[in-house]
């Protein structure tokens, strides 16, 4: 083991994590959530939608009916866990009250599910869906960007957070249809100076909802010049 991974061990022997999802410390020492807390989870498992990773109810239909609905420009992507009560909580405590010490446990869990899969899309890069420097002031950091590298640390794959900015604050996106949030969100975000040879990239975010904010980030990206985008999200909603 290495000199690192020994001392990381050593510091979350001494000081036990937060479970992500009772929060409170997490037994046995060392463990990143509790063994009861796991099964609160319900990670995705086949079938599910080819284009988003979304579960579906049967494996006839390969894309969900939001997929079916809108055509995205990414290439398709994967998603951890189901979006449910215990989930919105946790990432909600990742958000707003400081919590990103959870992401550990979710970057780490997605890297060691999707990691094979993620390894096969060849990406160049992981760029994390980008928050306002508002927010990012306000917050400390970006919920998307801690995930990315915990996962491009896991999977050996280099984070590049330049490749997009937010450029205004987007109103509450919970009120609008779908329409109405890329129509909202596609003026929302700018790309940064992207290396020439950066072909394709995985965009991570916390929360997949309609797609819109991958689809504007997608439509961002390759208007930049990236011709593969792939996405992975820790939550999503099913579609059954
Ligand atoms: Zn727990
Ligand atoms: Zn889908």
């Amino acid at each position: 083991m290495p000199v690192k991974m020994l001392y990381q061990r050593a510091v979350d022997l001494l000081f036990p994590r937060r479970c992500p999802i009772c929060e409170e410390p997490v037994m046995p020492k060392g463990e990143l959530i509790c063994p009861e807390c796991i099964r609160e989870i319900h990670f995705i498992k086949e079938p599910f939608c080819k284009v988003c990773g979304r579960e579906i109810g049967s494996r006839e239909d390969e894309i969900c009916s939001n997929c079916r609905r809108h055509r995205f420009s990414f290439e398709y992507g994967y998603a951890l866990m189901s979006y449910s009560d215990v989930v919105a909580h946790s990432i909600t405590r990742i958000k707003y009250t400081g919590a990103k010490e959870y992401l550990d446990f979710y970057g780490k869990t997605a890297a060691r599910i999707y990691g094979d899969r993620i390894k096969s899309m060849r990406v160049d890069a992981i760029v994390p869906v980008p928050v306002h420097k508002s927010r990012l002031k306000k917050r400390g950091y970006n919920q998307a960007q801690v995930l990315a590298e915990i996962m491009g640390r896991e999977l050996g794959i280099p984070v590049y957070e330049d490749a997009l900015y937010r450029n205004k604050k987007t109103a509450a996106l919970k009120e609008l249809n779908a329409a109405e949030r890329l129509k909202n969100l596609s003026s929302a975000f700018f790309a940064g100076e992207i290396p020439k040879d950066m072909r394709s990239v995985l965009i991570v975010d916390d929360i997949f909802t309609t797609g819109a904010t991958m689809e504007a980030t997608s439509r961002c990206l390759k208007s930049a010049g990236v011709e593969k985008v792939y996405c992975f999200s820790l939550a999503i909603k099913s579609d059954i």
